[in-house]
């Protein structure tokens, strides 16, 4: 009657759940700086999609106003991946491919904690 029914006991849920707490900490500041350093319209989070791309390498290129456009975009699309992440912990899917039902697999959950889809259905996803 307590808990829900987890679908990867396999995984050490806490700590991917604290990974993504402190990652959404993390990125609440650095959009707190953003809105503070640039007050431009937003960006719509249309195209969204669970990426893989930090935005490190992007933004390395970027001119510094283009960094900070693409800086906010992305905090935006990561924090809506992690809230995401976080809600589904408490339905016991997280780390459940949510296209196909595979399990996604440990490895990519490290690398991409709020990751929602396996690593085929994200390149089709990316594909159209
Ligand atoms: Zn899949």
């Amino acid at each position: 009657m307590s808990e829900s029914p987890v679908m990867r006991p396999d995984l050490d849920l806490e700590r991917f759940r604290s990974l993504l707490e402190d990652e959404r900490d993390r990125l609440l500041l650095v959009e707190r700086d953003l809105l503070e350093s640039s007050r431009q319209s937003k960006d719509s989070l249309e195209g969204f999609s669970d990426s893989d791309d930090v935005p490190a390498d992007i933004a390395a290129q970027a001119s510094e106003r283009e960094k900070e456009q693409l800086m906010g975009r992305s905090v935006q699309q990561a924090l809506t991946a992690i809230a995401y992440a976080l809600e589904r912990f408490d339905d016991g899917t997280f780390g459940i491919c949510e296209m196909c039902g595979c399990d996604i697999p440990e490895l990519r959950l490290e690398r991409i904690p709020w990751a929602a889809t396996c690593v085929d259905c994200q390149n089709m996803l990316e594909e159209g």
